[in-house]
């Protein structure tokens, strides 16, 4: 029997796990440099944490979630997004009462949806996201937007436009949804089943089916930006104008709605421009999330956030043929001639780790030509040979791979030369 990765799930092997590390740290730096701090919940929570927050005619909750039953017969699921996790946690640990407010949080975790496979699109993906609990100021939704700008900056991404919409306040949103069902209530017939079981339910929805997406009735929709009461578009003006002031440009789309129930007020998607990166092009959604602690039980905590997977940050990257800094050359490669010399280079290999130096050997006894072409192919920088000469002298002769110069060194002087050469 042979086995095979799960569909939508994929191994990552050492030719891109350096990728997601350089990523990883760069996200870890960002955070730190905005003060956000990283948060771990577990991969499961109780299905109904979901299902009353993402909402129950979304399409995560509806066709996407991992749910299986325990041996304690408890409904469980597989952490499908982050936030919901996040705010349960900040609620149960009671975060609304820590001395700093908002709470500004972040993870970069594995997410599970059972979708149909495609380009971008997983049913194991890692997301990046942050969450800013307790405030309700436009210049917290501001921060975090630019934060998720400025990790993309950095992996080199040029590619990329932010696009922005408000979807209000409950009453703004109650208007938008009267006006969406007696427009769309007519010719419903025409719609999916999804959608028709949307309409009453959840108008908005309807505008995020992918199914009827080119339904003509779709770009008609009532625009939520005309429904906006006086708060909400002051509150949208405001963040607008905070943007421009730090010079972060945005397109609007008065049709971004998101896949989520939980949002109000400010949704924002990240995407890429590049050509050739294929059908999906976000990046990044996000947005506010006012409600949604009460929702699960406590106190009021505005809250704004975002994810990003970073699957499709890399696919992006590949896209834009942009390349992350691979600076995974060995300082020291130990090439060893007969037994006693190998024993020798493994005592000596330790004092180089000790010292700091990237080193490894040869563990295939190998003769010396292929240990020689084992340090070319890792790109050693220095290449130390020790053969019986070597070891009754307690040296090494050290060669520059670079310079092609070779000298008798002991090891004291060997860490000497690399760490002077690496300032
Ligand atoms: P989409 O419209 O692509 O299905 P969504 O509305 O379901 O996205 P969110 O739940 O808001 O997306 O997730 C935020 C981000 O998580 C997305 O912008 C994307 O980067 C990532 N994401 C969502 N689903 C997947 C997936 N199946 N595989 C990889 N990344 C994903
Ligand atoms: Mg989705």
């Amino acid at each position: 029997m042979k086995f095979k990765v799960p569909r939508g799930t994929q191994d990552i092997l050492p030719s891109e796990s350096w990728k997601w590390q350089r990523i990883e740290q760069m996200i870890h730096d960002v955070c730190d440099l905005y003060r956000y701090e990283e948060i771990r919940t577990p991969m499961f929570e109780q299905t109904e944490l979901f299902q009353r927050t993402v909402g129950d005619t979304t399409d995560i909750v509806t066709k996407e979630m991992y749910t299986f039953t325990d041996r304690g017969d408890r409904s469980m699921t597989l952490r499908p997004e982050g936030t919901a996790p996040v705010v349960r946690s900040f609620v149960e640990n009671k975060m609304f009462g820590w001395a700093d407010q908002p709470v500004k949080l972040y993870y970069i975790e594995p997410m599970f949806r059972y979708e149909r496979q495609q380009a971008g699109r997983y049913r194991q993906f890692v997301q990046f996201g942050t969450e800013a609990i307790g405030s309700a100021d436009p210049a917290i939704d501001a921060e975090v937007i630019a934060l998720a700008l400025d990790v993309y900056k950095r992996a080199g991404l040029k590619d990329i436009k932010l696009v922005l919409n408000s979807l209000g306040d409950k009453e703004s949103r109650m208007a938008h949804r009267n006006a969406l069902v007696a427009h769309f209530k007519p010719a419903i017939d025409e719609f999916c089943a999804d959608c028709q079981n949307r309409l009453e339910k959840n108008p908005l929805r309807i505008l995020d089916c992918k199914v009827d997406r080119d339904h003509p009735l779709m770009k008609t929709a009532p625009s939520l930006t005309d429904y906006l009461n006086e708060e909400s578009s002051a509150y949208f003006e405001k963040l607008k104008s905070l943007l421009t002031a730090a010079g972060i440009a945005y397109e609007l789309d008065p049709n971004l709605v998101r896949g989520l129930d939980y949002y109000n007020h400010t949704a924002f998607e990240i995407m890429s421009t590049a050509e050739g990166f294929g059908a999906i092009t976000t990046l990044c959604g996000g947005g506010r999330y006012n409600g949604l602690a009460e929702e699960i039980g406590g106190p009021p905590a505005p809250g704004i956030g975002f994810g990003m997977s970073i699957e499709r940050l890399l696919l992006a990257l590949e896209a834009e043929s942009a390349s992350l800094d691979n600076s995974d050359a060995l300082d020291v490669y130990v090439v060893s001639l007969g037994d006693a010399a190998k024993d020798r280079a493994f005592e000596v290999l330790q004092q180089l780790r000790s010292a700091g130096v990237k080193s490894d050997m040869d563990y295939m006894d190998r003769k010396m030509k292929a240990q020689m072409k084992s340090a070319d192919r890792l790109h050693a920088k220095w290449v130390a040979v020790i053969g019986e000469d070597e070891v009754e002298k307690n040296v090494v002769q050290l060669k520059n791979m670079a310079e092609g110069s070779q000298q008798s060194a002991s090891v004291e002087e060997m860490i000497g030369f690399i760490q002077n050469e690496r300032i």
